[in-house]
């Protein structure tokens, strides 16, 4: 692809992650803040007065900023914690920052200190050079987003808001690659579902478990509701995710019946990736009834882990879900319902975006998404009404892959997605700035 400025990126990119790893800033508890002092001092370097912006001492945010004109602005925005890891589960330390065949290992690789330092190294690359934007170019690297406690752009958001506004973001939860029908096609992250989690309470009458008869067994009479769930094939309907999503891999939009095995003709995993987009989901993951062997149970409760489309609300879900349960006894109780913020396709970051994944691999497609995680993209589309997606392109390595490596052992990223990601910024800055 075009680079657009002489080497030295790719160097300066990885040795940033290095020393990105070597902080453990696994939330809880955090302690964010050596690795944003860690970036404070590697912008200074290229005379970017960048700030820590912090809530409490240990947890401190990166907010910087290269002003520019009054047209809208653009921000690189990544977060600096990581979840834990088990070192007994790696092939190497977690902390080592090693590289490895022309990988970087360690915790937050992938998820997401590889972007972290690719888009320090983005921003730091543009202001050396003497970029003027049409509007500010902001970076913000921020804490505790894999636990969101509140020390992070939740609270940026907040207490801050003229340090986070802007019109435009670039996040994490995109970028994966898919090869179909010999297109290069990669996602990219332009909303997210709505993580709305629910526990049914089934009650019955408790009794001695010898004698089955004289009680009334909460968990038996759960199992049926957990069959009817998992069996369930709720409604489907096309959002805009799913209209570009299946225009750009299927280029055609079929009918909604019929897409999930269209798509998966196209490759064994596409339909796996479709069906969350047309519908909400619902999956039974927990069960808790006795905790003694010979009591049956009097009360048995299911946790449900359900993922509303973006905009679909637990009020919309209720009576499709009742419907499914038939009659009672049960309670529905929700859960506190996160995220499912979406932002609209077909802008200038989108097209920036489209442009660069063409340089990168001519031919190739960004195809839309709703993220099925939650994401700091929601707090700026929340606050602010940001255009925010997630992307970053994973080429180098397998897309399947590298899902599994995120909160998973032996996270890694090649130095070649490392350096296609500081690009990838760069050029988002110069086509829309
Ligand atoms: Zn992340």
């Amino acid at each position: 692809m075009a680079v657009e400025t002489a080497g030295g990126l790719r160097e300066e990119v990885t040795e940033l992650l290095q020393e990105l790893i070597r902080i453990d800033t696994v939330n809880p508890p955090g302690n964010e803040t050596r690795a944003g002092a860690a970036l404070v001092d590697y912008l200074a370097r290229s005379g970017i007065q960048g700030g820590l912006v912090a809530r409490v001492p240990e947890r401190a945010n990166v907010v910087a900023r290269i002003p520019g004109g009054d047209g809208p602005s653009l921000a690189f925005l990544s977060h600096t914690d990581t979840v834990l890891a088990d070192p007994s589960e790696w092939d190497r330390d977690p902390w080592s920052g090693d590289l490895v065949d022309g990988e970087v290992w360690g915790r937050g690789a992938l998820d997401m200190k590889g972007q972290v330092a690719a888009s320090a190294v983005a921003f730091a690359s543009l202001q050396r050079e003497g970029f003027f934007p049409s509007g500010d170019l902001v970076f913000m690297s921020v804490a505790d987003e894999e636990v969101g406690a509140g020390f992070g752009l939740s609270w940026l958001a907040e207490a801050h808001p003229d340090a986070v506004r802007c019109d435009y973001a670039v996040n994490e939860g995109g970028g994966d690659r898919l090869l179909l029908g010999g297109t290069p096609v990669y996602l990219c992250a332009t909303a997210e579902k709505m993580s709305a989690p629910f526990v049914l309470r089934v009650h019955g009458r408790s009794g001695h478990a010898s004698m089955p008869g004289i009680a009334d067994n909460a968990l038996v009479k759960a199992a049926r509701y957990v069959q009817a769930l998992g069996a369930y094939e709720p409604p489907r309907e096309l959002i805009p995710e799913a209209r570009g999503f299946l225009e750009a891999v299927l280029g055609e939009v079929p009918p909604l019946e019929d897409a999930v095995t269209r798509a998966n003709e196209l490759h064994p995993l596409l339909g796996a990736l479709v069906q969350p987009l047309l519908a909400l989901t619902l999956s039974p993951t927990m069960i808790d009834a006795s905790h003694q062997r010979n009591v049956i149970p009097a009360l048995c409760e299911v946790t449900v882990d359900c993922r509303l489309l973006p905009e679909q609300t637990p009020a919309d879900a209720e009576p499709l879900i009742r419907a499914v349960l038939g009659d009672g006894p049960y309670e529905l109780e929700w859960k506190e319902a996160v995220g499912g913020t979406r932002s609209e396709l077909g802008t200038p970051l989108w097209d920036a975006l489209d442009s660069f994944v063409q340089e990168l691999e001519p031919g190739a497609k960004l195809a839309p998404i709703a993220c099925p995680g939650f994401t700091d993209s929601h707090f700026l589309r929340e606050a602010f009404g940001t255009v925010a997606y997630g992307f970053f392109p994973v080429k180098a390595m397998d897309a399947e892959l590298a899902t599994k490596l995120v909160h998973s052992a032996n996270e890694r990223i090649p130095v070649d997605d490392l350096e296609a990601g500081v690009h990838m910024l760069r050029h988002a800055a110069r086509s829309l700035l």
